[in-house]
């Protein structure tokens, strides 16, 4: 019923891929990432599917998300990876048992205060290793650490901090992150546990893995590193955006097709009309040649994306036409793909897609 548009997500790819970051990195334990409503894929479900296979923790970015997650029934750890924005939201932190990623002085207080020996809350301190966005400087890490440590307020989990140049794994100056975490650590009389790597890191930094590590992109199939792909990491796109055929045209030579100046055609050409576009997260920036599959046969978008309409090339596929079904993305055509054509990265193209789109899990 409605408009055929829709999004479906499987659950087996996504187990799959979290298996591929527990055996990358087997010593270490796993903080999936959910924010951003799981990379586009929707949070409750991908967590549910999460835990029942094997995630340590959970990573979401605030507190909405975090509360989403227990009212789903998620019993793990969960950490909001910027901490609280307000100490007002510390009540239901406790009330929820959600955990902190804490990278201020004052939410360093406000935790040390109203944290309580009968519900500590879980804490990682945020180190600032070398992305300066947000974290603790490295100087003053070792004396929060101590106190948070010592604290039966606080269930502590370790130092945390993040990469900004994982993606380009040849890069120096993620040794230098690296090192940075490990000398504060090394400050710390009893030590502590770690966590600095993310997808990238943990696909191609082995020495980055530490503790914990905090895969998000790499489960949802797509690839962080530049130039490679989800496929040749051994990873599956858990998402497929698709549509089916609601119209199709024929174009005359010189004819334009849609808005603006597009696409003109050259020679006779067949067009499908597809009910999804800008409006739903396809991206706009996206040109005439970008692939698309339909019928499961390669082909290519034409002119440019409409708000709820895309136009795709059926000269050379005779045998579809209306009600053909069409993939947009997923294992047929990755957010790899798609991100090139539209300057941006796979994480931009999958947490872009709209809810007005229908969603099947499967
Ligand atoms: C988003 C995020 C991650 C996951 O990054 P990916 O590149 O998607 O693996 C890990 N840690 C922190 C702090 C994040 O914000």
């Amino acid at each position: 019923m409605g408009r055929p548009s829709r999004v479906r997500v499987s659950a087996r790819a996504l187990a799959h891929n979290l298996k591929v970051a527990q055996r990358q990195a087997s010593d270490s334990r796993i903080m999936t990432i959910v924010k951003a409503d799981a990379y586009g894929h929707g949070l409750e479900w991908a967590a549910g599917v999460l835990e029942e296979s094997g995630a340590h923790a959970f990573g979401v970015a605030c507190i909405e998300e975090g509360i989403r997650l227990r009212e789903a029934g998620i019993r793990c750890p969960v950490f909001i990876l910027e901490g609280f924005f307000h100490p007002d939201e510390l009540r239901a932190v406790q009330a929820l048992d959600l955990g902190l990623v804490l990278h201020h002085p004052e939410q360093i207080e406000a935790v040390l205060e109203e944290g309580t020996e009968a519900a500590p809350i879980p804490c990682f301190l945020k180190v600032d290793s070398g992305m300066h966005r947000l974290g603790v400087s490295p100087r003053e890490a070792p004396l929060h650490a101590e106190r948070l440590a010592r604290s039966p307020g606080v269930a502590w989990y370790g130092l945390l901090s993040h990469m900004a140049r994982a993606d380009t794994p040849d890069d120096p100056y993620n040794a230098g992150q690296i090192d940075c975490l490990r000398r504060v650590a090394a400050m710390l009389p009893d030590g502590c546990p770690l966590s600095l790597a993310n997808s990238a890191a943990l696909l191609a930094l082995p020495h980055s893995h530490m503790d914990w590590v905090r895969p998000g992109l790499m489960l949802f199939g797509a690839s962080p590193l530049e130039g490679r792909s989800g496929a040749e990491l051994g990873l599956e796109p858990v998402l497929h955006l698709e549509s089916r055929v609601i119209a199709v045209r024929h174009l005359e030579p010189g004819q334009w097709l849609g808005y603006g100046t597009g696409f003109q055609a050259e020679e006779p050409v067949r067009v499908g009309v597809v009910p999804l576009g800008y409006g739903d997260g396809y991206p706009r920036h996206l040109e005439t040649g970008t692939p698309v599959r339909v019928g499961d046969k390669p082909t290519r978008t034409l002119g440019r994306v409409c708000m709820d309409m895309t136009f795709v090339d059926l000269s050379s596929l005779p045998e579809e036409g209306e009600d053909s079904l069409v993939e947009l993305l997923g294992p047929g055509v990755p957010a790899e793909i798609l991100a090139r054509g539209a300057g941006t990265i796979p994480y931009e193209i999958l947490c872009g897609l709209r809810n007005r789109l229908r969603r099947v899990t499967q």
